[in-house]
């Protein structure tokens, strides 16, 4: 199987999370014409549209190096606790952006908590760093003092950060003295692929998965996502939900995130995460067994 990173990204709202997400599709994206891009990727959703947030989790995932990378989008508050805790148990590393000026915000602190107590490896970005009063040294001391206080092992304390322009796809190890480099976020992807653990896996057990979130399709009616804890799930396996193991579904259709869209497939392994298509009646945080 093909080496995985999974990893969850906290933002408050209007630090350019969507932004930066769009410019790593691009980038990774850049040989490809087949992607149709929308306008900004994360935020598709209508409603999320009207109210300008992003309030459903989505991944999209990208292709690096021979690394799957696939990135969970989180909500940046806590009125969705229990999303939140769902949704971050699928990730092995956090991405906590941040803006330049206005540093981390209370708002995320929730989120980067619960992450941080499920043990995920944190990065952070300083995005925005052009604007004109960015306080780069203020934002990171904030950032450090907050770390202090939520972090739940102490390598977290030694988190690496990267500097952005994310608007223009600029992405820096070290604060540059000016920003007119070309384009890339490979500092960022590399960072990942150094810093965030590959997701436990075992294919040889039989095929168990958490419901982290639910979707909906006009033909495929119900999806369950989540990220697959052990085993392989193939189309048209039969599959049960672990409180009512009577009843007996079939994997109709097996999605992965490809991109900003889902590509059916015929088997996915551990450690990805996947939307299965058929168990009509799952319920979020219930457990899918063979
Ligand atoms: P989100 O709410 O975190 O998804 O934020 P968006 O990606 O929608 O960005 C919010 C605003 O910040 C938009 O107007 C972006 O154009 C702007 N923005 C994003 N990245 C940068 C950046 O690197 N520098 C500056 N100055 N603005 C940025």
């Amino acid at each position: 199987m093909q080496p995985i990173r999974n990893i969850a990204i906290i933002a408050h709202v209007d630090h350019g999370k969507t932004t930066l997400v769009d410019k790593i599709l691009h980038f990774c994206n850049l040989f490809r014409e087949n992607e149709v891009q929308g306008d900004l990727i994360l935020d598709s959703n209508d409603l999320e549209r009207e109210r300008g947030i992003t309030i459903f989790s989505k991944n999209v995932s990208v292709q690096y190096k021979g690394v799957k990378i696939n990135i969970i989008d989180t909500p940046g508050h806590a009125d969705f606790g229990g999303e939140v805790e769902r949704v971050l148990k699928m990730a092995d590393g956090v991405l906590l952006l941040v803006d330049a000026f206005e540093g981390p915000m209370p708002q995320t602190r929730f989120v980067l908590k619960k992450a941080l107590e499920l043990g995920l490896k944190p990065i952070v970005v300083v995005n925005k760093i052009d604007k004109p009063y960015a306080r780069v040294d203020y934002v990171l001391k904030k950032t450090e003092s907050l770390f202090l206080e939520l972090a739940t092992i102490e390598d977290q304390l030694e988190f690496p950060v990267i500097y952005a322009v994310g608007r223009k796809g600029r992405v820096y190890n070290a604060l540059p003295e000016d920003f007119s480099t070309p384009a890339t976020v490979d500092p960022l992807l590399e960072k990942i692929l150094a810093h965030v653990p590959g997701p436990k896996t075992d294919d040889q057990k039989s095929f168990k998965m958490v419901v982290s979130a639910l979707d909906y399709d006009s033909h495929l009616g119900r999806m369950s996502i989540g990220k697959i804890h052990q085993g392989v799930v193939k189309t048209g396996k039969k599959l049960i939900l672990t409180g009512d193991p009577t009843k007996i579904y079939k994997a109709d259709k097996i999605l992965i995130s490809q991109g900003l869209g889902k590509v059916a497939v015929a088997e996915v392994g551990s450690g990805d995460i996947v939307t299965i298509a058929g168990i009509f009646e799952s319920k979020i945080g219930e457990t899918i067994s063979e």
